[in-house]
């Protein structure tokens, strides 16, 4: 993909970094109309709206639809900002390209369908139109098919194309709605050196608290954008609601935020030592898990009158840990001293349980 333009729009200049805001999803004119002045006003020069919402659940709001259209038309004309949706399949690319919306991005849960994507692509190159397209990252950590989605979108002929970073699903409770896996992102740079990537913060973060942290990490890391939802009055949305601004809130955001100086030089360094951090806090985090689970294991063997120590158990866990290490490509001497020193401390947190101290 050595031959990509940068995301542009005849007669207006956009920025870097590239900024995309506006709700979650289109409701009412009054609401689309009512966020994109004061955006406008804000400087913001591209206005985002979710005209066909994929919904988790049958049920919940799942976009106006073609109604929405006019409206996007209506924030162009009185704004004159450039107007962005989501699209899922060819009627929403065609009713989007006939009432000229001017980006396209495709959502989580369609560039993780082949089918879908394919589908999208022909509809934009049949279109004819030099419209720029983003291309969500799937909802599974799935690099391949990512890249994958990127290039049918290229292979059908679009040029001003990029990545929307928008977190990977992920079972169970978290801090982050949707987990932001930053090496994926990092690594996409490292194929695809000329394609911009564009943080989506809103999605990643799923809390309004968390947008400006993440707007700046995602700023820290190089990335060349950030897509933000702003509603005009989150707490009523139809969807998303806690994790919308209002464009007040998203100016004081934006004009917070330090926008870190090109270094080319040392920028894959940097990306690379605060990937290195991530993990080592991802490791603490995870070897805190685990000592819970052990000091539970503490607490039943307790109950049942159970010694702690199982031999048999202690050399299956080391070995079966000792082969997948040599399996991914690391030493098995390495390993067998980790998983000691953990099954260490896993037996003296039991000590501790038996004795009363901890549980
Ligand atoms: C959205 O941008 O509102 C949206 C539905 O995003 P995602 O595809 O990232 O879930
Ligand atoms: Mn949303």
């Amino acid at each position: 993909m050595e031959d990509l333009q940068p995301i542009s729009f005849e007669g207006i200049a956009i920025d870097k970094p590239i900024i995309i805001a506006g709700p979650c999803s289109a409701e009412t004119e009054e609401q689309v109309l009512g966020t994109a002045r004061e955006l406008a006003n804000n400087g913001i020069k591209i206005f985002r709206a979710g005209i066909w919402k994929p919904r988790t659940k049958p049920g919940g709001f799942e976009g106006i639809g073609v109604e929405g259209l006019p409206w996007l038309k209506r924030v162009k004309e009185e704004t004159g900002m450039r107007t962005a949706t989501e699209v899922a399949n060819r009627a929403h690319v065609e009713a989007a390209l006939d009432a000229d919306v001017d980006l396209l991005w495709i959502g989580a849960r369609t560039s993780a369908n082949p089918f879908a994507m394919q589908e999208v692509a022909d509809a934009i190159k049949e279109s004819g139109k030099d419209v720029p397209v983003l291309v969500k990252n799937p909802v599974n950590p799935d690099l391949e098919l990512w890249i994958g989605a990127l290039q049918r979108i290229y292979n059908a002929g679009v040029r001003k194309l990029g990545a929307i970073h928008r977190g990977f699903s992920a079972y169970g409770k978290h801090m982050y709605r949707n987990m932001p896996e930053w090496r994926i992102p990092i690594e996409l740079r490292r194929r695809l050196p000329n394609l911009p990537i564009i943080c989506d913060p809103s999605h990643i973060g799923g809390k309004r608290e968390l947008v400006a942290p993440l707007s700046q990490q995602a700023l820290d890391m190089g990335f060349d954008g950030l897509i933000i939802e702003s509603h005009c009055d989150p707490d009523c949305a139809w969807s998303d609601k806690s994790q919308q601004v209002t464009p007040e809130i998203l100016n004081f955001i934006l004009n917070t935020l330090v926008l870190r100086q090109e270094n080319t030089t040392t920028e894959n360094l940097t990306l690379l030592r605060q990937e290195i951090d991530r993990l080592d806090n991802d490791l603490v985090e995870i070897l805190a898990k685990r000592m819970q689970v052990s000091r539970d294991i503490g607490q039943y063997k307790k109950e049942h009158r159970m010694p702690i120590l199982q031999a048999q158990r202690y050399d299956d866990i080391i070995n079966s840990r000792v082969k997948q290490a040599q399996e991914m490509e690391m030493s098995g001497e390495f390993m067998r001293s980790v998983f000691s020193a953990i099954h260490e401390e896993s037996v003296r947190q039991q000590i501790e349980v038996f004795n009363d101290r901890l549980r």
